[in-house]
């Protein structure tokens, strides 16, 4: 088929790069984070390594669970309206003729080709025409759980392992100012990268991420500071 103009759309990519991004961001701020919090109360080296490497494990496992809990879910609740829809289009097939061609109607349609649509779409997949224009499910939208489970962990831990690497080659008096820097540049590279991949600003993107991550970094070092001086 000849297709004379086909614009490239950004919303297809823009799941997975999404949610490979926030997982990098959320374990380069959250182990930046610890690592400035441990080492501002004065902590030796080794448990600032060991902290930080607890906090890679335990932030991607969670990371991994959320993921599956929310895809899971969203996955049931899919699941359970297809149900009622198949029960629906088994019970009253000619209301649910009228339902889609009501819908055609409201997106534009007339009387006439709308009710033809409807008719025609009810004979090709009926499940499928209602999944797709009554309730906005579509197949490509579906998310498998585990694998989204097991890239978000990935992601997570890859953002993790820069700020952890960076203390092992940095001497103690400099991990306040070298961790959060290589922190920043990081998150700024993978905001502007992320914003550029979805066709948004770059500048406003790495802006973005770099407000958050200091703020972050920030606070946990100011309440390591309090408890280092309190311990
Ligand atoms: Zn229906």
């Amino acid at each position: 088929m000849n297709v004379p103009h086909a614009e490239k759309h950004r919303i297809h990519r823009s799941g997975w790069l999404r949610a490979a991004v926030l997982g990098a961001n959320d374990g380069i701020v959250s182990t930046a984070s610890l690592i400035v919090g441990v080492a501002a109360a004065g902590a030796e080296k080794s448990n600032i390594i060991l902290a930080g490497a607890a906090g890679l494990v335990a932030g991607a496992m969670s990371m991994a669970a959320g993921e599956y809990v929310s895809v899971k879910s969203q996955e049931d609740t899919e699941a359970a309206d297809l149900k009622i829809e198949k029960q629906a289009l088994l019970d009253h097939w000619d209301e649910e003729v009228e339902e889609l061609a009501a819908i055609y109607r409201s997106r534009g349609l007339n009387d006439e080709l709308a009710t033809e649509v409807a008719d025609q779409l009810m004979k090709h997949n009926p499940l499928e025409a209602h999944a797709r224009d009554e309730i906005g499910i579509t197949s490509e939208l579906s998310a498998q759980p585990l694998q989204a489970a097991f890239w978000s962990a990935l992601a997570f831990s890859v953002g993790a392992a820069a700020p952890l690497l960076s203390v092992s080659f940095t001497p103690p008096g400099a991990l306040l100012w070298v961790v959060p820097v290589i922190a920043l540049l990081l998150l700024g590279c993978l905001g502007a990268a992320a914003a550029r991949v979805g066709g948004a600003p770059p500048l406003r993107g790495s802006m973005r991420v770099c407000f958050w991550g200091m703020l972050a970094m920030g606070l946990t070092a100011t309440v390591g500071k309090i408890f280092g001086i309190a311990l």
